[in-house]
């Protein structure tokens, strides 16, 4: 039976390298996945999911308007796929994660998602809360703190290491870095 799967974290977990991990042994197996990535800005071609390990591979891109349905039915008339891996999952709108849970059940195919649960604000992207609601199963990927406890939480930081406590959830191409904590830790950091 065809599910929808959430696969969430905190930043800098290794979600895309698990993505694909998975990708790669569907293939070694001959069988073949059909990569999606979210669009943040205007470039245009080939989206490309990225890990921090190196591996790479080509990907389909949505943005805030795709219909995810309509994309996959169409991926489908190139050839057999056994699931779908989408990276950067808290990006997507509630009207896609419903796009997605119409492939799993109308056209059962699986469809297995990856994204962050909570923004440097502690608040749930829209994408993973309508994940959260709807995924058939879900399944936690694991980064620890500095404490070595498990984080949950992360941080958005300038240049020089400050912790920035307000900005809009989605910053592209900016210099700020961000760092997993426990929230602890993370409560600390915002001076909570
Ligand atoms: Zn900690």
């Amino acid at each position: 039976m065809a599910k929808l799967y959430f696969n969430y974290s905190t930043m800098n977990a290794g979600k895309s390298t698990i993505l694909l991990q998975a990708a790669h042994n569907y293939r070694e197996r001959g069988m073949d996945t059909y990569l999606l990535t979210a669009r943040l800005d205007d470039r245009v071609g080939q989206g490309q999911i990225g890990s921090r390990i190196g591996i790479t591979a080509d990907a389909d891109m949505f943005s805030r308007d795709s219909d995810l349905f309509a994309m996959i039915e169409a991926r489908q008339t190139e050839g057999p796929f056994v699931c779908i891996l989408i990276d950067e999952a808290q990006f997507l709108s509630e009207d896609q994660v419903w796009q997605l849970a119409r492939v799993v059940d109308d056209l059962k195919i699986p469809v297995m998602a990856y994204g962050l649960r909570v923004d440097f604000l502690g608040k749930l992207f829209p994408g993973s809360a309508a994940l959260l609601a709807l995924a058939d199963e879900m399944r936690e990927i694991r980064t620890i703190c500095h404490c070595g406890k498990k984080a949950t939480m992360v941080v958005r930081q300038d240049q020089d290491g400050n912790t920035l406590t307000a900005g809009e959830q989605v910053q592209i191409g900016g210099n700020e870095s961000y760092v997993s904590l426990c929230r602890r830790h993370w409560r600390e950091a915002v001076n909570d």
